[in-house]
């Protein structure tokens, strides 16, 4: 697949955005077109977005055509799990010189594609392009053709250079790649009317498995997993579902419409977040499915799942009752997880609304209420502002916001890509409950809330210096006069302040151009 200006704008117009499709005269396709600001941290370039998109299907080889530094930045930031093989977790880069810049790459590239297949084996090859390579213009088109023929393997070019756009456009590129090399290629052993394709589910932190679980009692198969856990193979397969089900993503819509033109498989978007979200994705799965006995099955799957997790989720929420957040992620997490958080009594006093399309931010108002804020843009100064003036009692953000929490002394919970816990489908939700309770009632906050001792000892010279004459008789009263900075006796320690205290008391201000870019 060529670069070509036409390619891009047809995918930064896709008529299945909302952006796209409810705006109207000069404004129409022109949300995803945004320039980048100066002095701004902008999030993964294409490149990035690519490789999100394609890494998690875990028995292929990714190969970076470029210089090393395009592989390092995106090697090993996802935390999609794979249940079977992990060559997907190498990485692997041409890594290319300034020799290779004067005189091409191609013939590197061409080299190590025969080397890994020599190597590793793999089931495919993905190669993605990145912009050293697109601006001296190696024909990678023509390079993957010829190692496939040498190789028998499907060597799969990935248009990716980061120049070309956002990492939005890049997941755009890489559902590109997949439908014009790798679905349909191959046929199923079989098929049933229950087959399904997710698409947009990565598999972070092994979520998917316990949806999987839910469709499998259900008697839904799920044909492809694009591309969370996901093989080569089944990929392959993605044409002959009878639905495909977005997941929390807009990122590879491009992929649903074009398979719904080219094969009428219908889509619908769905998310696994609170137990709301989760009923109704099954619900309507099985109604698009049009199985009576499915739909049957499906609500006294649901009735049997949520009277399990209410008991699962009693104890926390009655800790979590009535406590106060704000959420700072970006997309369809900004209402989704809001949907969680009110499931176990939590409420969600401001939120993000950053790449969030037009449905999202209907959908945000509907669960926040008129008084909750919704914030376009930040930084970590207008986000501890945020915390105060709101009295929220945590921030649940991605991994990048973790310092700005903690140096304020605010407990925080990472919802992004990064983290490490599985918050989808009801077993999620017990875990998503848990998190939050270690992280608002840890004994550290009580701890690091208290003065230091140096600011005790600040205090007691104070005291001292305001006392009569000097004299040190006020020390024994005050029960401070002994105090030393590794011991202060003081006969009651004071105690822990607020989260908006802690926040006023910061001792290094943090700057406010400090990045809150979520990835
Ligand atoms: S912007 Fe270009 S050079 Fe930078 S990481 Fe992305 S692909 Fe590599």
């Amino acid at each position: 697949m060529k670069i070509t200006q036409g390619k891009i704008n047809e995918l930064l117009s896709e008529t299945g955005c909302e952006h796209n499709s409810q705006k109207h005269g000069e404004k129409k396709n022109k949300s995803c077109t945004q320039q980048a600001q100066p002095g701004a941290a902008q999030g993964g370039c294409a490149f990035d977005g690519a490789m999100i998109a394609l890494v998690p299907i875990t028995d292929a080889a990714h190969l970076v055509h470029g210089p090393i530094a395009c592989a390092g930045n995106s090697w090993g930031s996802r935390g999609s799990l794979s249940s079977g093989p992990q060559l997907y977790k190498m990485g692997f880069t041409t890594d290319l010189s300034e020799n290779d810049v004067i005189f091409g790459g191609e013939k590197k590239l061409y080299k190590a594609i025969l080397e890994l297949q020599q190597r590793y084996n793999p089931t495919a090859i993905f190669v993605y392009t990145t912009c050293v390579p697109a601006l001296t213009g190696d024909d990678i088109d023509a390079v993957c053709k010829a190692a496939a023929e040498k190789t028998g393997k499907p060597v799969v070019p990935v248009v990716s250079p980061g120049f070309i756009g956002s990492k939005n456009l890049g997941n755009r590129f890489g559902g590109e790649a997949l439908l014009e090399y790798v679905v349909g290629t191959r046929e199923p052993e079989y098929t049933t009317p229950l087959d399904i394709n997710l698409i947009g589910e990565y598999n972070i932190a092994g979520e998917m498995w316990p949806v999987l679980k839910l469709f499998e009692k259900l008697g839904i198969r799920v044909l492809s997993k694009i591309t969370g856990d996901a093989r080569y193979e089944e990929v392959c397969h993605a044409h002959r579902a009878k639905l495909n089900v977005m997941i929390c993503s807009k990122a590879l819509l491009n992929m649903a419409r074009k398979m719904e033109e080219r094969y009428g498989i219908p889509y619908i978007e769905e998310s696994f977040y609170g137990v709301d979200d989760m009923n109704r994705c099954l619900r309507n799965v099985a109604e698009k499915l049009g199985d009576e006995d499915l739909k049957q099955r499906t609500e006294k799957l649901i009735a049997e799942e949520t009277a399990a997790l209410d008991l699962a989720l009693a104890p926390y929420r009655a800790r979590l009752k009535g406590k106060r957040v704000v959420l700072y992620t970006g997309g369809v997490k900004s209402w989704s997880i809001i949907s969680a958080a009110k499931d176990l009594g939590i409420e969600v006093v401001a939120t993000s609304t950053r790449k969030s399309t037009e449905e999202d931010k209907a959908r945000i108002r509907k669960l926040i209420g008129n008084d909750g804020i919704m914030m376009e843009k930040g930084n970590a100064k207008e986000l501890l502002k945020l915390v105060k003036d709101t009295k929220a009692d945590m921030l649940i953000a991605g991994g990048r916001n973790q310092y700005t929490a903690l140096k304020a002394r605010i407990p925080f919970l990472d919802i992004n890509q990064e983290r490490h816990h599985p918050y989808a489908a009801y077993v999620g939700m017990v875990e998503m409950a848990r998190e939050l309770y270690e992280a608002l009632y840890s004994p550290v906050w009580e701890q690091i809330r208290k003065p230091a001792p140096w600011e005790v000892q600040e205090q007691g010279a104070g005291s001292r210096g305001q006392g009569a004459g000097g004299q040190g008789g006020q020390g024994g009263q005050g029960g401070i006069s002994s105090a030393s900075p590794a011991c202060p006796a003081s006969p009651a320690p004071p105690s822990p302040p607020s989260c908006t205290d802690a926040i006023n008391r910061v001792s290094t201000p943090l700057s406010p151009s400090a990045s809150l870019e979520d990835s």
